[in-house]
């Protein structure tokens, strides 16, 4: 199979100025197309390149493995980003409440867990085997895709991700990517993992 670059649900300015169209440039247009042609010249003449990304990640390691799970990390993070995007629906809410006391401190824990994140790596919030929301850090191109649990949104906490638009100035980059989120494409991801 040959993987390729999955097109970008919005133009390379619409993010913009949370998002700059150089960052996009960037950041889709290099960093995941590199990434993209990494798996296709990894997975040339072995039994990988008959398999799914999901497949190569949950049974790859090394090189392979990190260059199919940042495909698949920067596939989901674009995914979720809008240039208006709906906020938080009534029935994420009463989840988010019910795991995390409310809507702000759901925010504030997802600020600080990202932020506190040392290194590159991703945030990711997931719904555990139970239907419990948890948020969870992971280095480098890790992501929870061998783990029993539904991945619903990822913040890229890897310099190449802000350094253009905020420096070093990481927490004002999440609460840009806060301002872009389509929560209408997270709960749409929960209720279609929730009836498979
Ligand atoms: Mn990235």
């Amino acid at each position: 199979m040959t993987f390729e670059l999955p097109p970008l649900p919005y133009a390379l300015d619409a993010l913009a100025p949370l998002m700059s169209e150089e960052t996009l440039s960037y950041h889709y247009g290099k960093h995941l197309q590199a990434y993209v042609a990494g798996v296709n010249r990894l997975v040339a003449n072995t039994p990988f390149a008959a398999m799914t990304l999901e497949k190569i990640i949950c049974t790859s390691d090394g090189a392979l493995f990190n260059n199919a799970a940042q495909v698949f990390n920067h596939t989901f993070f674009f995914e979720t980003l809008r240039p208006a995007p709906n906020a938080i629906g009534t029935e994420l809410r009463r989840t988010i409440e019910r795991d995390f006391g409310s809507a702000e401190a759901f925010k504030a824990q997802w600020l600080q867990a990202a932020t506190n994140l040392f290194g590159s790596g991703w945030t990711w919030l997931v719904q555990e085997a139970d239907g419990r929301l948890a948020i969870r850090n992971y280095a480098d191109a890790d992501n929870p895709l061998r783990e029993n649990v539904t991945p619903l949104l990822t913040a890229d906490v890897w310099e190449h991700a802000y350094y253009i638009d905020y420096r070093n100035r990481r927490t004002d980059y999440l609460e840009a990517l806060w301002q872009l989120t389509d929560w209408g494409i997270v709960e749409a991801l929960r209720i279609k993992f929730a009836a498979a």
